[in-house]
């Protein structure tokens, strides 16, 4: 089906590499913007993506956009909806929306996350990839990646909403150019901004002055667990610091949202999350109440992967508001290739870093039969 994305929108990822959106699965071509293309406008409007505007016009199945496929058929709001229900009546491409990744410098690290978006992971990844583990399109080249925050020949005048991710975007000072870009152009009281953030920071006086130039601005809160799951599943996650720093930007003007990813690290803590975060839950996209991700990937971390009794363990225990949850696990048949290539990674970090007792019940539940 085709969708407008590439119409409106484009991201540029933390190695300069281009997609149309943070729901594409895999690289659009061998790009990288600073290198091969001077700038993100000189690939919107070159061959390369209109060739992928035709294929959306031919009602191709694009490998790449697999995860709104699979929200369609299990029936959950996907991404391509919110792009062509919100520019359904545009007709030339222009950059409306914007996502920028500028690095992978972080200062957590995620057990759903790689190398790629923080480069706290690089170790690990490396070590995992050896172990076996499919690290394909996870493992970072190097260490720390960067992508240009140069705006110059860009195209913004068309701008109306502007996503800044990372790693971690409040540790990196260069969104400020970005930012300072926008006020100069005198185009930042159109744009609304929206921050996808592990909330351990607060934004400075510098940043403050500059985000109340925005037209609105939404936070995006991420956190998958609470309490001790919380802390273990996004290393350097402090339940106490999460819960200041959430008061702070809730007396901000801004709008708060909450984003949580579910793997099978967090599937068993759902039901505490979801009535301490204590709004209405959705699986559409992030930027309203609490958005669940339902997370196709890594395969060894997607509760779809995992055995069928360990399956039924997990139903049993989740709440009746998730029964969505339970829908998307039993969607598709178990694995057994990524159950091992779980277990390696449960054990890994088993002794990295030691386990709560949730993830736990998981694994010994897989080992039964594997
Ligand atoms: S179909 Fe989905 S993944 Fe593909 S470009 Fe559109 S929003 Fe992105």
């Amino acid at each position: 089906m085709k969708c407008l994305a590439p119409w409106v929108t484009i991201r540029q990822d933390e190695d300069g590499s281009v997609m149309p959106c943070s729901s594409y699965f895999t690289r659009l071509k061998d790009v990288k913007i600073g290198s091969t293309h001077r700038n993100i406008q000189e690939f919107f409007n070159g061959s390369d993506y209109n060739d992928f505007r035709m294929r959306m016009c031919n009602d191709e199945d694009i490998k790449g956009c697999i995860e709104c496929k699979v929200d369609a058929e299990n029936g959950n709001p996907s991404h391509r909806d919110y792009w062509n229900t919100k520019y359904a009546n545009i007709t030339e491409p222009a950059i409306r929306e914007l996502e920028l990744c500028l690095s992978n410098k972080c200062n957590f690290q995620c057990i759903a996350c790689n190398s790629h978006f923080s480069n706290k992971w690089y170790k690990d990844d490396k070590a995992l990839n050896e172990l076996g583990v499919d690290k394909t399109g996870q493992l970072s080249p190097r260490r720390h990646l960067t992508s240009p925050d140069d705006m110059v020949g860009v195209n913004l005048d068309s701008l109306v909403l502007l996503r800044i991710l990372g790693g971690e975007p409040l540790i990196e000072p260069r969104f400020l150019n970005v930012f300072e870009v926008l006020k100069e152009r005198n185009i930042i009281q159109n744009v609304e901004l929206f921050i996808n953030t592990n909330n351990y920071i607060f934004p400075n006086k510098e940043w403050q002055e500059y985000l109340r130039l925005f037209k609105k601005i939404t936070i995006v809160l991420s956190i998958d667990s609470i309490g001790k799951l919380g802390e273990w599943n996004r290393h350097g996650f402090d339940m106490k610091k999460f819960t200041i720093n959430e008061g702070r930007w809730i007396n901000f003007p801004t709008n708060v949202a909450y984003n949580s990813v579910v793997h099978n690290f967090s599937v068993l803590g759902l039901n505490d999350l979801i009535h301490w975060v204590d709004l209405p839950i959705h699986f559409g996209m992030e930027g309203k109440d609490h958005a669940l991700d339902l997370t196709l990937g890594p395969s060894y971390l997607c509760i779809q992967n995992l055995p069928e009794h360990t399956k039924e363990l997990i139903a049993d225990k989740l709440d009746q508001r998730l029964y969505k949850v339970k829908e998307f696990m039993f969607a598709e048949e178990h694995n057994p290739k990524y159950v091992k290539q779980y277990k390696k990674f449960y054990e890994y970090f088993e002794k990295k870093w030691g386990m709560p007792k949730e993830n736990k019940l998981i694994y010994e539940s897989v080992c039964e039969k594997y």
